[in-house]
């Protein structure tokens, strides 16, 4: 056996033995959180630690498998040493960090000191030791300074969306990335044309309803390569314009009447107009049961009153996805909630106010007010006050067998938002590791360029290799949900993107030393944008307790 294969098996027996370890946890919280009729939450909940470092192993394991998969895969193509050097790397650090995470408090995962340490075992730590040796990274990390890349091994089709938006993202949205997030401003139309004839909004449409997508299964790559390249132009003048499309689509997809997909799919496909998602309230972000904007019956629709909060893009918008209580009793929880369509002017500025002056009923107002924000500048995420909105039958989602299935929607649409936010994160972390390289080359320090240095070699080795796991991994999952799988892993690959994005922004800041921190540097933009990442579609912690932990604990 030669030496390469030798090492990705001793990889391969790692992050199995990494695995196994998990695996047994999960199923010892299962237990502990076992209630009269199925899991209780309140016992759930006294493992939140546990919980949150087991979704946090699981998904490093996962990533781990992908790159290993990723490699091999690789290597049938062509001379493939890169792709798996970085596949060996990133085991061997998912391994330390998840023996790490298991060894601080074993007694809270139901494992025995001895069991944890198998993963100090001789061979795994030689393993370890092996690839993370400061020689083979700063190898490693000359390689990638020449310029050496890892394959994307994507389809022809895959690949010729990625050239043609790639193309749009460096000419089109990188030249008006600054002056948006400096100033604050709206996206403007030289972006959004360009995206709105090349099809951007209808991704995740089927062709039979306008957009571009097959009608027999869906197709995640293309979506996801698009996003990736116009995230690495700009996360909130390009990048996450798909986000809202994707979330609607995917809900009126999955409960919409056939005569609502047909009246809105096409037009949302063209942007025309364009559409927000209205879920967060004051009082309710990551507990979606929990919503109170009302919704009350009235002759021919429904009267909505409340307030919903970080509404992106509810300016622009000329329809709002509302999730509201349409029952008021508050036993139902989740079953209350209905999701409506709400039909409204579209405005660029920072304030606006819509009065309903045509329909049926008139005289609701619906006010916004763009909240500050440090970064994601470009579409405004807004404060919207109901007053009194009047919503027509028709915009129910489902008709009237919809009604007290909005939580059951919305989730579907969220389930595509977040294999989408992890190609935003590899976007913005491609845009990074870019400025990094290119910054390490050009400025000297202590008599040559800082690029020389074995410190900085060794960094940008650990950025390129997280990049290509976390793409490969996004690119992984977006196959198997392809397939109509792959729910949990998108929450996973989520978790562990959006998290790297931080690290990777924050480390292209560092090699720019003074100037990571000034406005003008594009990577202190790449450092603020990363950090809401890991805030919406699904909040770090919420993510990890109440969908992959539970998901694992019910599975075991
Ligand atoms: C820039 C931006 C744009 C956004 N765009 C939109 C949009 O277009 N539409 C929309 O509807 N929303 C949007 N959001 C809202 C976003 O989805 C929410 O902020 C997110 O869901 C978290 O909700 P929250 O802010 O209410 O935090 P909370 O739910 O109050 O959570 C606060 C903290 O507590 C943690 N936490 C919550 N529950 C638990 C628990 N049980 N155990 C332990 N920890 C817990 C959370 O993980 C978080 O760290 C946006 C947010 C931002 C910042």
């Amino acid at each position: 056996m030669s030496d390469v294969k030798r090492e990705m098996q001793d990889a391969r027996q790692c992050v199995e033995a990494a695995g196994a370890l998990i695996k047994q946890s999960i199923g010892w919280i299962k237990k502990q959180a076992a209630g009269d009729k199925g899991l209780s939450n309140d016992k759930l909940d006294q493992h939140q630690l546990a919980s949150f470092d087991l979704s946090w192993c699981a998904a490093e394991a996962t990533a781990a498998r992908f790159a290993l998969e990723y490699a091999e895969r690789a290597a049938a193509v062509a001379d493939a040493t890169l792709e798996a050097q970085m596949a060996r790397v990133f085991c061997a650090e998912a391994v330390l960090n998840i023996r790490n995470r298991l060894i601080a408090r074993p007694q809270n995962f139901g494992l025995e000191d001895a069991e944890v340490m198998a993963l100090f075992a001789a061979d795994i730590s030689r393993f370890c030791q092996t690839q993370l040796d400061a020689n083979a990274l700063s190898a490693l990390g000359t390689r990638v300074a020449d310029g050496a890349s890892s394959a994307y091994l994507l389809s022809d089709d895959a690949m010729m969306m990625q050239d043609a938006f790639r193309r749009v993202a460096t000419n089109v949205v990188m030249p008006l990335a600054e002056k948006i997030h400096r100033e604050d401003q709206i996206i403007p139309k030289e972006i959004l044309q360009p995206l709105t004839e090349m099809g951007c909004f209808g991704l995740s449409i089927p062709e039979r309803y306008g957009g571009i997508q097959s009608n027999d299964h869906e197709d995640n790559m293309g979506m996801i390569v698009v996003t990736e390249e116009l995230s690495r132009g700009s996360l909130g003048g390009a990048g996450s314009l798909i986000t809202r499309p994707e979330i609607l689509s995917r809900a009126l997809l999955k409960g919409g009447t056939e005569e609502q997909r047909q009246k809105w799919l096409p037009r949302l496909a063209a942007a025309e107009p364009l559409c927000a998602v209205a879920v967060t309230e004051p009082d309710a972000g990551s507990d979606v049961a929990a919503m109170r904007l009302k919704a009350v019956k009235c002759e021919g629709g429904w009267m909505l009153n409340g307030v919903k909060t970080w509404c992106t893009m509810a300016g622009k918008a000329g329809v709002l996805l509302v999730l509201a209580r349409s029952n008021p009793d508050p036993s139902l929880g989740h079953k209350g909630l209905s999701m409506f369509l709400v039909e409204k002017d579209s405005y660029d500025g920072h304030d606006f106010e819509f009065k309903q002056t045509t329909g049926k009923i008139q005289g609701g107002v619906l006010t916004g007010r763009a909240i500050s924000t440090v970064g994601y500048r470009g579409m405004h995420s807004y404060e919207v006050f109901f007053d009194n909105i009047f919503v027509p039958d028709d915009n129910l989602v489902g008709g009237p067998a919809g009604e007290g299935k909005g939580f059951y929607f919305t989730m579907a649409g969220f389930a595509g938002g977040r294999i989408q936010t992890a190609a935003r994160a590899i976007g913005v972390m491609q845009a990074a590791f870019e400025r990094a390289l290119s910054y390490s080359k050009e400025r000297k320090a202590f008599g040559k360029p800082i690029g020389d240095y074995q410190l900085t070699l060794v960094k940008l080795a650990r950025m390129a290799t997280l990049l290509t796991v976390s793409r490969q991994f996004t690119y992984a999952v977006g196959r198997l949900m392809d397939q109509g799988g792959g729910q949990m892993e998108a929450s996973m690959v989520k978790l562990f993107t959006c998290r790297t994005a931080e690290w990777l922004t924050r480390e292209a800041m560092q090699i720019h030393g003074g100037m990571g921190y000034a406005e003008e540097s594009p990577v202190s933009r790449y450092f603020l944008d990363a950090r809401v990442l890991s805030i919406f579609e699904g909040a770090e912690e919420t993510l990890a307790l109440k969908v992959i932990a539970r998901s694992l604990i019910e599975a075991a």
